[in-house]
């Protein structure tokens, strides 16, 4: 690096620790769940320091990351029992509260904007939670009974239709858009003051929510479908021109697949040719046998990872459709494998992030609403908006 750019990347870290940043999903409760996580001694370390994952305190200080959401993730497979699916919610949520009371030097509760402002300024990591998809919503009470729990978003589906509205992943079309229950699932978090997170939900949904809510929304980890051309997931400019009338927020999504539509394409295509040469082989990826055979499809396919470039890319788009005011980061951090980009593979790193977009001449002003004033606006909003019924 340059001496100018050396002192452009310090002053990005600086402005990374000096700013508050808001991530609007991590997927820690879920990789903690899947790692058999419990509250023992043996455990406790987890959220601290450790070598896997993308989020933990030490690396989380490192990035300037404040108040990362975690994702109460309910996968698709538990909307056939909505019981067990607010059993699951229940116990991600007891796991975040436990981290939280375990390590009160290092973390602290996220329930409102105030609120973590407050813990930010005594050096605390914030711990707000989102609900990723709305199967424990089995009636209208559940929206409150969460709400009471600290979840302060809901996406309102995951990557199937369920009993609230379509799934942008699945060809079904069970509602075409939101069900009856969605539409009084809508009402009633306007009126909670809940957050309608609008990533997951195809398109007929979220312009049914835009008309409909009377709150601005967030999509907690979607990026520019501009990059990833008829890619259901990413939201298309028309999509950011009404999220934009609706004053919400775009928060993008860190994962490659997300980014390029090449890099997507070939990670695909990649993993085909994988299986289907280990399968030749009668082998597992984690057999030995199986070095060989992983290097050649990785010479095979040297680019698939995209960079925080990209990213940046990203939020130069929605900047122009949509304007400034409307852009924030939802890295999916612990939730999309090893497909972070270069630059971005975990949560110290949003430095560099900044530091590419001071490259790119944005404003100190601008990157804090990247980082946490355009959330903090929809949210302030749409308990403005709860408030007032
Ligand atoms: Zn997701």
């Amino acid at each position: 690096m340059e001496q100018s750019d050396q002192n452009l990347y310090l002053y990005a870290v600086e402005l990374a620790r000096r700013t508050i940043i808001t991530d609007g999903h991590v997927d820690l409760p879920y990789r903690l769940q899947v790692k058999n996580f419990r509250l023992d001694r043996e455990y406790l370390g987890i959220p601290i320091q450790t070598n896997d994952g993308d989020f933990d305190y030490e690396r989380a200080k490192q990035g300037g990351l404040d108040a990362p959401f975690m994702s109460i993730f309910i996968p698709s497979s538990y909307q056939n029992d909505l019981p067990a699916a607010k059993a699951l919610a229940d116990t991600l949520i007891h796991m975040v509260q436990g981290i939280i009371a375990a390590h009160p030097d290092k973390f602290a509760k996220g329930d409102s904007p105030e609120m973590i402002e407050e813990y930010v300024s005594q050096g605390l990591i914030c711990l707000p939670m989102g609900l990723e998809n709305g199967a424990p919503l089995i009636s209208l009470e559940d929206i409150s009974y969460f709400y009471a729990k600290g979840i302060r978003y809901v996406t309102l589906t995951h990557g199937k239709d369920n009993h609230i509205c379509d799934s942008s992943y699945d060809t079904t079309v069970t509602w075409g858009g939101l069900s009856p229950y969605g539409f009084e699932v809508i009402r009633e978090m306007n009126k909670i003051g809940m957050i309608i997170d609008v990533s997951h939900i195809s398109d007929k949904t979220f312009y049914q929510v835009m008309e409909h809510s009377k709150a601005p929304v967030l999509a907690t980890h979607s990026s520019c479908r501009f990059f990833t051309p008829g890619w259901e997931r990413n939201m298309s400019d028309e999509m950011l021109l009404a999220l934009a009338k609706n004053d919400g927020v775009i928060q993008i999504n860190f994962g490659s697949d997300f980014l390029d539509v090449e890099i997507s394409t070939a990670r695909r295509e990649s993993r085909k040719e994988l299986n289907e040469k280990l399968s030749q082989a009668g082998l597992t990826a984690e057999d030995s046998l199986a070095k060989p055979i992983i290097e050649e499809i990785k010479r095979k396919y040297p680019n698939l990872h995209s960079d925080v470039q990209r990213v940046a890319d990203h939020i130069d788009h929605v900047r122009d459709v949509a304007g400034i005011d409307h852009v924030g980061l939802g890295s999916d951090f612990d939730g999309v494998g090893d497909s972070l980009p270069a630059g971005l593979k975990d949560v110290s790193m949003y430095p560099n992030l900044i530091h590419e977009l001071l490259k790119r001449d944005y404003t100190e002003e601008d990157i804090e609403k990247i980082c946490y004033k355009n959330v903090w606006r929809v949210w302030n909003k749409v308990n403005e908006i709860a408030g007032s019924r």
